[in-house]
């Protein structure tokens, strides 16, 4: 039986409280720490799809991705710039202190779809997204051997177990979260989860002992709309009682679908884990510092908190 979480907003609209605070303390060291895993296995699921199985070099630390409070766990995957010499073992605390901030690596998130404790196995879904950025290349080419260094694991939701129903919402880098915590709602509770592929190649089975409505979206079906995901969730029909939402993927339609579940819904923030996974058109690091400026310019607005992309 999953505990009793309490409910309580963040600026982020997250269910910060699913986390006590000794629990948020390990979570920020967990964040600190680096992990290094090799990869067993790389397997291509879909063409937009590329499933990577690792393994801690030290088997023993396979028990940092057991057991989390959070189904939306994630890694930051480290990506080392090219002739640089970083302290052995990696150390990101040590980087950030002896090197120049251009030598720092590069990182990009990733969920950990699934864990196996006893293979000692962490899975990690990566989007291919063309030959465009760092991660979705570096997954495409990945062989069995090939390092892959992470840090974290942290999280920010785990589905409400009081909640009346759940609504999960997301695109391609958003499924295996949505996939995680379907997989941990309670049993019986309703789900409604709205899922944004490319083609139909890109649906899984997805585990949930919940009550699951599962719709799939195709963007080849949908080639003249910008956001056919936001314009799905605007004319679907609402469930009644409370829901918890989790709503992840591209920026620009999570912002809508802030300002529409916020707005025109009748959401409170606190009923809300949502956040941009990426931005079409820019590469992380600029996708990241614009959430910073949005996030300002929020904070001064007079009209804070209705509009803006967490
Ligand atoms: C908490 C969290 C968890 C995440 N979990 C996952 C996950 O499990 N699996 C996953 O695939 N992604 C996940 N993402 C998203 C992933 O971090 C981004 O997609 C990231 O930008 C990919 O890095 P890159 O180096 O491949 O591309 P970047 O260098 O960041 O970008 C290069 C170009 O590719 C485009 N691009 C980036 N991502 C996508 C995409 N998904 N589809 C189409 N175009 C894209 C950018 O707009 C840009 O034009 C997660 C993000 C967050 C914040």
């Amino acid at each position: 039986m999953p505990q009793s979480i309490p409910r309580v907003a963040s600026r982020k609209g997250v269910l910060a409280a699913a986390t006590p605070p000794a629990a948020q303390a390990a979570t920020r060291s967990a964040a600190a720490t680096t992990t290094r895993l090799v990869v067993r296995r790389a397997d291509t699921i879909n063409p937009h799809l590329v499933r990577i199985t690792a393994i801690p070099t030290n088997p023993a630390e396979i028990s940092r991705f057991v057991d989390l409070p959070h189904t939306d766990s994630y890694v930051k995957v480290i990506f080392k710039r090219p002739g640089v010499r970083y302290p052995e073992p990696f150390d990101m605390a040590r980087v950030r202190t002896e090197l120049p901030r251009a030598q720092w690596p590069a990182l990009r998130s990733y969920t950990v779809r699934e864990v196996d404790p006893h293979a000692a196995e962490v899975v990690v879904d990566f989007v291919y997204h063309g030959d465009s950025g760092l991660a979705g290349p570096w997954a495409a080419a990945a062989r069995p051997g090939d390092e892959l260094l992470v840090l974290g694991p942290s999280g920010n939701y785990a589905p409400d177990p009081v909640a009346d129903w759940h609504l999960m919402i997301g695109d391609d880098a958003a499924l295996p979260a949505i996939a995680a915590s379907l997989a941990r709602v309670t049993a019986g509770a309703p789900v409604h989860a709205v899922v944004e592929v490319e083609h139909e190649a890109g649906r899984q089975k997805l585990a949930c002992p919940g009550e699951l409505r599962l719709d799939w979206l195709h963007r080849s079906d949908h080639p003249d709309s910008t956001h056919p995901l936001v314009e799905y969730v605007r004319t679907m029909e609402f469930r009644p009682g409370r829901v918890h939402a989790f709503v992840h993927g591209e920026a620009g339609a999570v912002k809508l679908l802030r300002r529409h579940l916020l707005d025109e819904r009748g959401l409170t923030i606190d009923q809300l884990s949502i956040s941009g996974y990426w931005r079409r058109g820019v590469d992380d690091e600029t996708h990241r510092a614009m959430k910073v400026a949005e996030r300002a310019a929020e904070a001064t607005a007079p009209t804070a908190g209705s509009t803006s992309v967490d």
